[in-house]
């Protein structure tokens, strides 16, 4: 009998990964052995196969082949590719520097539009072309704001007519509109839209717009009515936490699967625009604690983020604690790449200039380091120097670090976040806010937040964090 690879099946080969197969809409792509890889290279529905044996068995009840139906062909999308390269799932990409709101913590924001870039289209299709060419299958769009280049939507078309997935689009939601929500589910994408919302009547103020609010508000309502998924991000300072905990509420009821709450953090712009605004990083876990206990009691269903202190899963009545990094096996987490987001996602300025993640590339433009563009060819920065060592850079390098090395924590926190290091300290220091959320005893208020919230309203929390032993250690 003649088998193929089921439609939502794609081989890849790369470097150190070479027997590899992609499942449509899952980011990471999985192993093989190498018998069942070669097999499944044969599984084009032309070859004849033995339908008894005990592979094709286990490959079709796995869901990667069938029965070929007569003439059923293989996409090319789905055809073995080899990649003279590293491993890379996926891409965030900054599709433009420019924005049509004027937000007062942001470099992008309209009144810098001039210092901005962005690809020509030609420069655009040569890098999706590239990003196929390496394997990567999936795009976060970002910007600046990302629905504002007028080819936009033929981006989203070019990206399914490659096949390549999309998960994330984070906008301000200014030019949401029906008709673009529903192409961009008929082309077979089901990305999170993560809308921006600082705040009910805060959201003018720090978008520098009036009327932001309303239109952040209808292009939620918009995602939410056309079965989009929907994410709201909420910027939170000094002046905006009289209304926190109403704005949380009334994105959970509006249909928000999921709700990320950042500190807005000390840039250049933020601090001319707002000198007084910023929280301190102990400021900011208190209100997070607080917020989490009140949510978690209130039993709404989106997911909570807390940036840099714990994520809240309420379908699970379980959360993470983020800042502890630690998997239980030791010799694994010191060889590991320093953070596996960056490792698992190239972080592409509207310039082309690459770094492991967003809040990075600020940090290494400004201190005149050069990690590599995209318009000098994708698979090069894959192959070697220094943006693959920036991804690389492992843990026990980080720990180096003379207050790192001497820590009681460091099994726990592993070192940080290399960003929030650069951004309050050194980059390959420690990173103050973890330092803060241990010394500090946030694991234990946290825990104590959900104690106290399950308590009330009859529900157990589960921490699903590896923290055996670090209770003692923060007594
Ligand atoms: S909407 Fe987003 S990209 Fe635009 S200025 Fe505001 S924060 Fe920056
Ligand atoms: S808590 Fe601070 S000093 Fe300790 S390992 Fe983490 S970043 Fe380093």
């Amino acid at each position: 009998m003649k088998y193929i690879l089921n439609k939502d099946i794609a081989l890849r080969s790369w470097q150190l990964v070479p027997f590899a197969y992609y499942k449509y809409g899952i980011r990471r792509a999985q192993k093989l052995s190498s018998d069942d890889f070669l097999l499944l290279i044969t599984c084009d529905g032309k070859n004849e196969q033995d339908q008894n044996s005990e592979a094709i068995k286990h490959l079709s009840a796995h869901g990667l082949i069938h029965p070929a139906s007569e003439g059923e062909e293989l996409g090319s999308w789905q055809k073995v590719r080899f990649c003279d390269n590293r491993y890379m799932p996926g891409v965030n990409r900054s599709i433009t520097g420019k924005c049509n709101y004027n937000c007062k913590h942001c470099f992008m924001a309209k009144d810098n539009a001039a210092l901005m870039s962005e690809f020509t289209w030609e420069e655009m299709l040569s890098v999706l072309d590239d990003f196929d060419k390496c394997g990567i299958q999936t795009i976060e769009l970002t910007g600046g704001e990302p629905f504002l280049p007028p080819h936009f939507m033929d981006l989203i078309r070019e990206i399914a007519r490659r096949r390549m997935d999309i998960d994330e689009i984070l906008t301000n939601g200014a030019f949401i509109t029906r008709d673009i929500l529903r192409e961009i589910k008929s082309l077979g994408f089901n990305p999170l839209v993560k809308i921006s919302f600082d705040g009910l009547t805060h959201h003018d103020w720090m978008r520098g717009v009036s009327g932001a609010e309303q239109k952040a508000l209808d292009a939620i309502d918009m995602c939410t009515s056309e079965g989009i998924r929907t994410g709201v991000q909420i910027c939170i300072h000094k002046y905006n936490l009289d209304t926190l905990f109403e704005t949380v509420k009334l994105m959970a009821e509006k249909g928000a699967e999921w709700i990320r709450v950042i500190r807005t953090s000390e840039s250049p712009r933020w601090e001319e625009n707002a000198p007084d605004a910023c929280l301190s990083i102990e400021e900011y876990f208190d209100i997070a604690v607080d917020l989490l206990t009140k949510y978690a009691k209130a039993g709404f269903k989106a997911t909570l983020v807390l940036w840099q202190v714990a994520d809240y899963y309420p379908y699970a009545n379980a959360y993470r604690l983020v800042p502890v990094d630690w998997s239980g096996n030791e010799e694994k987490d010191l060889s590991r790449p320093t953070c596996t987001g960056a490792r698992g996602s190239m972080a592409i300025a509207s310039d082309g200039s690459v770094a492991p993640c967003n809040q990075m590339s600020g940090f290494f433009a400004k201190h005149g380091y050069d990690l590599g563009n995209v318009k000098n060819g994708v698979q090069p920065l894959l192959q070697e120097g220094d943006y693959l060592k920036s991804i690389l850079l492992p843990v026990s390098k980080v720990l180096e670090n003379p207050v790192c090395s001497a820590c009681k924590y460091r099994r726990y926190c592993l070192g940080g976040c290399r960003a929030i290091a650069g951004m309050l300290g050194e980059y390959m220091g420690p990173d103050l806010s973890k330092c803060e959320f241990f010394n500090k005893g946030y694991y234990q208020k946290i825990r104590r937040a959900f104690d106290e919230a399950g308590k009330e309203c009859g529900r157990e929390f589960v921490c699903t964090t590896v923290v055996d032993a670090l209770e003692e250690k923060i007594d």
